[in-house]
């Protein structure tokens, strides 16, 4: 009946206890700066939030704490399957899947794809396998959703050999909330899914757009790596791949110094010389700070012109979803944001987007009917497209997701 939902990063873990039937949430946290001197974890069970150090604590330690909460609350026994999120699943993984010894050294396989990433999701697989040996691991994969691409979005316009011999390729990330929402936005417009030509935009810490036609991914704008494409809080979106070697020349800086920069060093960061936080930028840019106001400038455009090429991989538009924590909470980045998509048929409605209650899912623009009075003549089904806000659930749908498989499986949910 219940589903424990594990994020494991270099330094952190993130963990929900939810029913997938439901989506109620039993038990939700996340443990930071694991590894480091000063661990803590998070915990929110029932409406009651408790905040603790771990100490010196290390990714073991923080697991122990989430079980003992379950035992506290009496739920260990409950808990049927575990499920994680897996950064990279290369060209293999194209849905969740059990985590068999097997298929976990073809995810050991991906890690020169992501190696920040994929061995943290390792650590964390083995630490609760070893928690939980009896319950079946479900491994959920931020690529995977993007495996049904075509090959004209999916190549570079590299040497051949690139591609076949290093995989080099856009592979895309951010698959399971790009999923959810585009879910959640057929529901919200009460059209089948597979009638919808969607592009999501999920804008958080990290932000990637998606070309979603019917449900499956047809083009995003995240590639190799997660650092192409939008201005994201810390990483630089795409740049000219002549930079490294300019900088090289120029500043003597290495290949690892201009990619740790670029990841952490630029975006939002980079433009304001302030900070990564979209909200405290919205502030600073209120009182004058002209960093501030080009950092939101350079975000909003960029992801207008990324919204616009994605059209472009839908042939026809019926919505643009923003989600994510800028996307569901800002709506100065939105209203920027469909102001400049006017082109595409868009017009933002300022009322819904200011008034929208935090949390909710909504509509934010101006539908044909309401523009005009009536429907327009002469042109069957066309309609203008919609610009809505749906909060994502990417543990719900990592719960579904390990429910389809060991359920499928003959394991009693
Ligand atoms: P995420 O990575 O999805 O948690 O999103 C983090 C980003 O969302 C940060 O840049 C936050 O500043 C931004 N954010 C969260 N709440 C708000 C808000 N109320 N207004 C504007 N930005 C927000």
């Amino acid at each position: 009946m219940w589903t424990l939902v594990l994020n494991s990063g270099s330094s952190s873990l993130k963990f929900a206890l939810l029913n997938p039937a439901s989506g109620e949430v039993r038990l939700s946290g996340l443990a930071e700066r694991l590894g480091g001197g000063e661990a803590t974890i998070r915990l929110e069970r029932g409406g009651e939030k408790v905040s603790r150090s771990l100490g010196g604590g290390s990714y073991a330690e923080a697991l122990n704490e989430v079980l003992r909460e379950l035992d506290a609350l009496g739920i260990r026994q409950e808990v049927r399957a575990v499920g994680h999120r897996i950064v990279h699943g290369g060209e293999r993984f194209s849905a969740p899947v059990l985590l068999t010894p097997e298929v976990l050294d073809a995810v050991r396989a991906c890690v020169p794809l992501a190696p920040l990433h994929n061995p943290a999701n390792i650590v964390g697989i083995e630490a609760a396998q070893g928690a939980f040996p009896e319950l079946p691991h479900v491994g959920v994969f931020d690529t995977a959703f993007h495996q049904t691409m075509p090959e004209v979005a999916y190549r570079y316009a590299v040497p051949q050999t690139w591609y076949r011999q290093h995989g080099v390729r856009r592979y895309g990330f951010h698959g399971t909330s790009h999923a959810y929402v585009a879910g959640k936005a057929a529901e919200l417009l009460g059209r089948p899914l597979p009638e919808l030509n969607l592009v999501t935009a999920h804008l958080g810490n990290g932000a990637s757009v998606c070309a979603v036609a019917g449900g499956r991914s047809v083009d995003t704008s995240m590639g190799l790596t997660p650092l192409e494409g939008l201005v994201m809080g810390t990483r630089s979106g795409d740049v000219d791949p002549g930079l490294h070697d300019y900088l090289a020349r120029q500043a003597g800086l290495s290949l690892s110094e201009i990619t740790a920069a670029l990841n952490k060093e630029s975006g939002l960061l980079g433009l304001s010389g302030l900070t990564n936080d979209l909200r405290e930028l919205e502030e600073a840019a209120t009182k004058g700070h002209a960093g501030a106001r080009l950092a939101l400038d350079v975000f909003v455009y960029r992801l207008a012109k990324q919204v616009a090429g994605m059209a472009v991989a839908l042939g026809r538009l019926d919505g643009v979803v923003f989600t994510g924590g800028i996307g569901e909470n800002s709506r100065t980045v939105r209203a920027m944001t469909l102001r400049r998509l006017g082109v595409l048929g868009l017009e933002l409605d300022e009322h819904a987007n200011d008034h929208l209650p935090r949390g909710e899912a909504g509509v934010i623009s101006k539908s044909v009917q309401k523009k005009s009075g009536q429907k327009k003549s002469g042109q069957g089904e066309a309609r203008d497209p919609l610009a809505l806000v749906i909060p994502t659930n990417e543990e719900l749908m990592i719960a579904r997701e390990t429910a389809v498989i060991v359920g499928g499986r003959g394991y009693a949910l």
